[in-house]
C-alpha cells in the first residue's frame, strides 16, 4: 500500500472543494461572491505589518525557543489577567503555527488508539478527522438548534465514559456563531472531572463577539485538565501568518514543547514579534468588529426573509448557520446556488450529520457584496 492507513481517516475539507469549484468558474470569467470562506477580508492592521518588517530588518529571522518567545508568552498571560482576571503563567503558554498546529499537538499528546473523544455535532470539520487520524474514536453530542445551538448537557453526560480522554469544545462555534456561557463550561468540567478527562476549548473566535469584549473562557473554570487554544488568525486578520497558542498546565505543556521541538522547531520568529503588537491593538480591532457586526445585522435581516430558510441568532464569529426546508442535500443546494446565483456557500453536512439541510454563510465579505449575494440567492430560491 503506497500510503499509510492513517490517511484514509481524513476526508477532504468540503469548504475547500466548493472554493476550488468557485475558482474554476472565476477562471472561466464568471464573477462569484464568496460567502464560504472562513477568514477576514480585511488586511492585517498596519502596525502589525510594520512590526514584522522591523523585526525582519532587525535580523529576527532565526528559530526561536520551541515554546515561543518569552515576551509574547508574557503578553498573552497578561491579557488573560486583564480581560478575565485569570492567572496564567507564561510557562503554561506555547506558541504554535496556528490553532491548527496546537490542536494537532494536543491530540498527538492525548489520544491513544481507541480512546474516545467527544465533540459536538455540528462542529469544525477538522476535529473528527484529526482525532481518527490518531486512532481515537469520535463521539458526538448535539448542539440544540431549537435552543440557538446550545450544548445538550444531558446528552454529554450520557456520552462520556471511562474510555473518554477528551471533550473537545469550540466556543464561539464555527459554524453556528454561538458561544458557551461560564455556567455551561462549568457543567462540562463537572462531567469531565468524574472521568479525569481533558477538556479542550478552541477559543479562536473569543474576541470576535458582538455583545461583550470577549467570550467566557474554559480557563475561568480553574479545571486542572483544561486546555485552551486561541490565535491571531481571526480577530487580527492574520490567517496567513500562521500563529496561535496553547494554554494548559505544565505537564502537558512540556509534552507539547517536545512535540514542537521534534516536528516544527518553533513558530515563525518575526510573526511572534508582530503578534505582541497585535495583542495591544484597540481601535483597529474595534473598527473591524463594528463592521462585522453591521454585516451580521444585514445578513440576518436578509435570511429572515428568505423563503424556506430558518436562521439562528449568531452572537460571535462571522458565521450564520440557517436550516432550510428544501428536499436537497446541503451539497446539492450549495452547488445549485453556486451555479445559479454565483454565490459560494459551505454545505452544512461537512460539519456533521446534524449539519445536513443547513448552509453556512460567512459574512467575512463587504456589505455591498452581501446585499448582491442575498438578492441573487433569493432569485435562485424562487425557482426551486
Ligand atoms: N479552529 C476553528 C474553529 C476554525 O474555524 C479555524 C479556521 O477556520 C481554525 C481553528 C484554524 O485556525 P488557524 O488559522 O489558527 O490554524
Amino acid at each position: 500500500m503506497p500510503f499509510s492507513s492513517r490517511l484514509s481517516k481524513l476526508e477532504p475539507f468540503e469548504v475547500m472543494e466548493i472554493l476550488s469549484r468557485a475558482k474554476e468558474m472565476e477562471r472561466r470569467g464568471e464573477e462569484v461572491i464568496h460567502l464560504e470562506i472562513g477568514e477576514p477580508d480585511f488586511p492585517t492592521p498596519e502596525p502589525v505589518v510594520e512590526e514584522a518588517v522591523k523585526a525582519l530588518r532587525g535580523g529576527d529571522t532565526h528559530y526561536t525557543e520551541a515554546q515561543g518567545i518569552p515576551e509574547l508568552r508574557e503578553e498573552i498571560a497578561e491579557k488573560y489577567y486583564e480581560l478575565l482576571k485569570v492567572e496564567v503563567s507564561p510557562n503554561e503558554v506555547t506558541i504554535t503555527g496556528g490553532v491548527s498546529q496546537g490542536l494537532n499537538f494536543i491530540l498527538a499528546a492525548i489520544i491513544e488508539r481507541r480512546s474516545e473523544a467527544v465533540i459536538t455535532d455540528p462542529a469544525y470539520p477538522c476535529y473528527s478527522g484529526m482525532i481518527k487520524f490518531y486512532g481515537g474514536k469520535v463521539k458526538k453530542v448535539a448542539l440544540l438548534e431549537e435552543k440557538n445551538y446550545s450544548l445538550d448537557i444531558e446528552e454529554l453526560q450520557k456520552s462520556v465514559s471511562k474510555d473518554t480522554s477528551l471533550i473537545l469544545l469550540n466556543s464561539p462555534s464555527n459554524p453556528t456563531g454561538t458561544y458557551l456561557s461560564k455556567r455551561e463550561l462549568k457543567q462540562v468540567v463537572e462531567i469531565a472531572e468524574d472521568y479525569n478527562a481533558y477538556v479542550l476549548c478552541d477559543e479562536i473566535y473569543s474576541g470576535l463577539v458582538y455583545d461583550r469584549q470577549r467570550t467566557p473562557s474554559l480557563l475561568e473554570t480553574g479545571y486542572e485538565k483544561a486546555v485552551v487554544l486561541d490565535g491571531f488568525s481571526k480577530l487580527y486578520a492574520m490567517t496567513g501568518w500562521r500563529l496561535g497558542y496553547i494554554v494548559t498546565e505544565k505537564k502537558l505543556t512540556s509534552q507539547v514543547v517536545k512535540l514542537q521541538q521534534n516536528f516544527y522547531i518553533s513558530a515563525s520568529s518575526f510573526a511572534q514579534r508582530a503578534a505582541i503588537v497585535a495583542l495591544n491593538l484597540r481601535e483597529e480591532v474595534e473598527a473591524m468588529k463594528r463592521e462585522f457586526d453591521m454585516r451580521r445585522e444585514l445578513i440576518l435581516s436578509k435570511l429572515e426573509k428568505l423563503r424556506g430558510f430558518k436562521t439562528n441568532y449568531p452572537r460571535a464569529a462571522y458565521y450564520v448557520f440557517p436550516g432550510y426546508s428544501y428536499d436537497m442535500s446541503s451539497r446539492a443546494l450549495a452547488e445549485y446556488l453556486l451555479e445559479k446565483a454565483r454565490v459560494a456557500l459551505t454545505p452544512g453536512r461537512g460539519f456533521g450529520e446534524r449539519g445536513e439541510y443547513h448552509l453556512r454563510f460567512s459574512y467575512a465579505n463587504s456589505r455591498e457584496n452581501i446585499e448582491i449575494a442575498m438578492e441573487r440567492i433569493k432569485d435562485a430560491i424562487e425557482e426551486l
